[in-house]
């Protein structure tokens, strides 16, 4: 994923630049990057964030940048913000999303267009700078922005911000937000995290509607293409990647959870488990869990406590071994509210399930009676085309997927694994059941996808829900 923050103010905006771009710290740990228009030009910063955080990283450049135009970014991939000279002036930009063809588009511009890129390390060519190159193909930034959404099969939300002010284009099904918000002395930000500006004094005006672009200056807030009606916001913004404090089409993060949770704890009612304590894996596992509680009158309680003081990031290195060590360093048991005990256990949801499985293996291993899960999601069937999200990569490394190939004995065709997304069929249940068995559940239960679309409260045909059950 990643997230990208701008600022227009009417004073120097670089303090509210560098709080802002840090409280999208959740939503990557590759990169960091600012860049300020200065009296000499842009004046750009980029870390690398795998071993340290965004404020730490940024604190001289934030001291030396002065101006009153600058954007940032959290990135899980490619270096920004990037600075261009081009037939459309001197510009920056970074970008949110992921470009499937990019080759395809590299190829073109090389051939036709004679343009030519910077190589990074490895032969990679940065895709922001590939957006660039496609905006410079247009005879205005607006133009080239929308030009570049329409090129790029993936999802592509960025900013571009000249002397004059920011550009900001959401993608065009709004699968990733744009949030616009004012100071009272006129300053403006654009924002992925509708969070990220509250303790900077801004104030909501409004979200960006699916590819709209708008250009902030000191002036206000400029009209450039107005919104498509189709709409296709992630649903994954809730259920797992979103700050909890964030809303986004008017819909909060932590309550959605809460209602999530209350809807599971309904569809268990009648089951009698008689539970000792409800618990959620830190941290998008509480607030569901908080509704699971809430809901039902099972104590919550926290039988595993993740260590704050040096691990308080919820995003993990891109390293799959050392996300796994990470994950079991960071959260240490109450034994006292393990042994003997009917724990419940909410996860924002099951991906491959080698932690969760861990997890729950050393639960039985400090003495837990049962040990029940329930995600906060239904089971993953396909990994994410649109945006950079790292949780899932390859179909086949999903644990619902692997679960088919055993019961199918190969590869599933299309029509047999639509079975698998039905929560009527026998299929399904089939796959719930062995998902069980190989994760060490006493009992799981998923939530139907209609459950996940009522507790974000916004209708279907306005959600991604393409990671559950392929639809488009
Ligand atoms: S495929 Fe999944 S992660 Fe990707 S945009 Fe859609 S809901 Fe979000």
């Amino acid at each position: 994923m990643g997230g990208i923050f701008g600022v227009v103010s009417q004073g120097d905006c670089t303090m509210d630049l560098y709080f802002g771009i840090d409280y999208h710290s959740h939503l990557g740990t590759k990169n960091g990057g600012m860049a300020v228009f200065t009296e000499k030009g842009f004046d750009r910063s980029i870390h690398g964030l795998e071993n340290s955080q965004f404020r730490s990283k940024f604190e001289n450049a934030a001291a030396r940048m002065h101006g009153h135009v600058g954007i940032g970014c959290i990135s899980d991939s490619e270096p920004q913000p990037l600075i261009i000279r081009s037939k459309l002036g001197h510009f920056a930009i970074t970008t949110v999303g992921r470009i499937n063809n990019l080759k395809e588009l590299v190829k073109e511009l090389l051939e036709k267009q004679g343009a030519n890129f910077l190589e990074m390390s490895g032969g990679e060519i940065n895709p922001t700078e590939v957006v660039a190159t496609l905006i410079n193909q247009k005879n205005s930034i607006s133009e080239g922005i929308r030009y570049a959404q329409t090129r790029i099969d993936g999802s592509m939300s960025l900013l571009v911000a000249n002397e004059k002010g920011i550009y900001c284009g959401r993608d065009l099904v709004g699968r990733t937000p744009i949030i616009i918000a004012q100071k009272d002395d006129g300053s403006l930000c654009a924002s992925f995290e509708s969070h990220a500006y509250l303790n900077l004094g801004y104030r909501t005006i409004r979200e960006l509607g699916p590819g709209e672009v708008v250009f902030l200056s000191q002036k206000g807030v400029e009209s450039k293409i107005p919104p498509y009606h189709k709409k296709r916001v992630c649903s994954f913004l809730w259920t797992y990647y979103g700050y909890p404090t964030a809303t986004y089409e008017g819909v909060n993060v932590e309550e959605s959870r809460y209602r999530c949770g209350a809807m599971m704890a309904e569809a268990d009612k009648d089951k009698n488990l008689e539970l000792d304590s409800v618990g959620g894996i830190p941290d998008s596992g509480l607030a569901a869990a908080i509704g699971y509680a809430n809901a039902s009158g099972v104590p919550f309680k926290r039988p595993f406590i993740k260590y704050t003081p040096t691990w308080p990031r919820s995003f993990m290195p891109t390293q799959q071994s050392v996300r796994n060590l990470i994950a079991h360093m960071k959260l240490i048991p109450v034994h006292e509210l393990i042994q003997d005990k009917k724990l419940l256990f909410i996860d924002d949801s099951i991906v491959r399930g080698t932690q969760l499985r861990e997890t729950v293996d050393f639960l039985y291993r400090s003495g837990a009676k049962e040990v029940h899960v329930r995600p906060a999601c239904p089971p993953i069937m396909y990994g994410c085309k649109y945006i950079n999200f790292s949780r899932s990569t390859s179909d086949m490394d999903l644990i619902a997927r692997r679960m088919i190939v055993k019961l199918e004995g190969g590869v599933p065709s299309e029509e047999r694994l639509a079975l698998y997304t039905d929560t009527s069929t026998q299929e399904y249940k089939n796959m719930v059941e062995e998902i069980r068995k190989e994760m060490h559940f006493t009992s799981l239960q998923f939530p139907s996808l209609d459950m996940l679309v009522k507790s974000i409260g916004i209708p279907e045909c306005e959600l991604c829900t393409y990671c559950w059950n392929g639809k488009e």
